[in-house]
């Protein structure tokens, strides 16, 4: 590359071009995970619109450039950044609702919580995740679970088009229409595969009745009950109602125990919301320390749970903006998909070491404050109305579960002893649980270190993703070290 080529990108779109030695670079460049604070891209370009996204991809084709696309920068293994260009398409928030046909046209540079009160005027949403700064392009071309998901599918389910712009530098519509291969691909085939996602539309959702949030604080004497009622509770209980269980260690590490907290969203009244759970606690005979509940609008449930009292400004990633307050931090993850119930030596195998990390001073420093987010599992439900569309009908394979366990570990910072213990910690757990793991993952948890990748992401539907990639970007230009491979 000459150095006068980026003047000549930037001359040629109305976005910016950020290079090392822009003002604002420094910024630019990071996402959420600080793990990858250190990558230093050739430059960001921080697309206007669709046609800027075109021109950068002939340029990066022209000069064989690497390219990676981002929307909300979540991506766990640092997949939205590297050393070439990268596609930063965080202004493309346009918000299109056709009230008459109850669909919505967002632009992919939108994040979550912009995108639930954008459409909260018209009494819908559509049910995408629960972390206010995750972008929508990366929920979707993943999949999506969050707390409308038991009722409403996965994010993906509810894509009805897209806009892609392709390694050819062409935009092509992905609807059941036109390129529907396009369009199934682009229903949790992985981002960053099949092109540049420009826009997204939606079938949308009513959300116009009372939500309830409720939240419980266990002892961690209850955590075994818990878990193991929760996983049948799961499938007597009313798809409206949403309930996650973390399990998490708490700074400074030491004689405390970890503790477990329920976090539930139900589309109804607080009534209901707790005679559902009554049952569950009924059933784990398990009595909170701490307890709070929660009724109102929609859009104000999922502000209050996960903006944690922030103002709209406010809630959005640290470090990136200048109001924002949602912090980043280093995290390494494993996951699995679990078809059934884990038996209780499974259980057990991950309360052990759960119990362990909360007393190692190495994982947990003792200068880390109680804010600090540390170690946890989270298991999250992945049933109800994710199961009912086939395997085969979009890409998202996994339509047979109950669960997503993830294992998680936080930490303040990358490249330190902290960092290699809590990496070392995540994948012992992991590997600890192997026999009850299903070999399922969760292709937006995604895993750089997952053996297997290709079948535990897409299974069955992977020989066909790889035909749509052939077709539509035979060069292999969208490659990525877990990129679906040409046929
Ligand atoms: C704090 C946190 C909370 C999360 N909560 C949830 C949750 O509630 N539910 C859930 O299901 N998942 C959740 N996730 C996982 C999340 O779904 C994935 O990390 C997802 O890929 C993030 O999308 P993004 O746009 O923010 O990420 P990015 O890092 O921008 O992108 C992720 C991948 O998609 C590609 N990509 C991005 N934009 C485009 C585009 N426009 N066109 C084509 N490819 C693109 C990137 O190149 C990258 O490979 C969470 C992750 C984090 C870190």
């Amino acid at each position: 590359m000459r150095p006068t080529d980026l003047d000549e990108l930037a001359a040629a779109i109305d976005g910016d071009v950020i290079a090392p030695g822009s003002p604002g670079y420094d910024t630019a460049r990071l996402i959420w995970n600080r793990r990858f604070d250190d990558v230093r891209p050739t430059a960001v370009v921080r697309v206007a619109g669709a046609e800027d996204v075109r021109a950068v991809v002939e340029f990066a084709r022209d000069l064989g450039l690497p390219l990676t696309p981002r929307s909300g920068g979540h991506s766990f293994a640092g997949y939205s950044t590297g050393d070439g260009l990268v596609v930063d398409l965080g202004a493309l928030t346009s918000v299109k609702v056709d009230a008459a046909s109850e669909t919505a046209t967002l632009g992919a540079g939108l994040t979550l919580l912009p995108t639930y009160r954008a459409l909260w005027p018209h009494k819908f949403a559509i049910p995408a995740g629960l972390c206010p700064t995750v972008g929508i392009a990366g929920l979707t071309t993943g999949g999506g679970l969050g707390a409308l998901s038991r009722r409403h599918g996965l994010t993906c389910d509810s894509l009805v088009e897209a806009e892609i712009v392709t390694a050819a530098g062409r935009f092509e519509r992905a609807s059941e229409d036109e390129n529907p291969d396009l369009l199934w691909a682009t229903r949790g085939g992985g981002g960053g595969n099949f092109g540049i996602v420009t826009s997204l539309t939606f079938e949308l959702v009513p959300v116009d009745m009372t939500f309830t949030e409720l939240t419980y604080e266990f002892p961690w004497a209850a955590a075994e009950r818990l878990l193991t009622a929760w996983q049948d509770w799961l499938s007597t209980s009313p798809p409206e109602t949403w309930a996650i269980i973390e399990l998490e260690t708490q700074a400074p590490c030491g004689d405390a125990d970890p503790f477990v907290l329920l976090e539930v969203v139900h589309a109804g009244p607080r009534a209901e919301a707790e005679a559902a759970v009554a049952e569950l606690l009924a059933a784990a005979a398990a009595a909170p320390v701490r307890a709070g509940a929660h009724s109102g609008p929609f859009v104000d449930v999922e502000h209050d749970i996960f903006c944690k009292g922030l103002r709209a400004k406010e809630c959005a990633l640290a470090d990136k903006s200048a109001a924002g307050r949602v912090p980043r931090a280093a995290l390494y993850a494993r996951s699995d998909v679990a078809a059934r119930p884990w038996p209780s030596d499974g259980i057990r195998t991950i309360l052990d070491w759960m119990e362990r990390r909360q007393r190692d001073p190495v994982l947990t420093p003792p200068d880390f404050a109680p804010t600090d987010m540390v170690g946890k599992v989270l298991l999250e439900p992945a049933d109800g109305a994710v199961n009912s569309v086939a395997a085969d009908a979009t890409a998202f394979v996994h339509r047979d579960n109950l669960f997503v366990a993830q294992f998680q570990s936080r930490w303040r910072n990358d490249g330190s002893a902290v960092a290699d213990a809590n990496r070392e910690w995540t994948d012992g757990l992991y590997f600890a649980v192997a026999e009850h793991r299903s070999g399922s993952a969760y292709q937006n948890y995604i895993d750089p270190n997952l053996d297997d990748w290709q079948r535990a992401y897409y299974g069955q539907n992977l020989a066909e993703l790889r035909r749509v990639k052939s077709k539509h970007d035979p060069g292999n230009m969208f490659d990525f070290a877990q990129s679906v491979p040409p046929a």
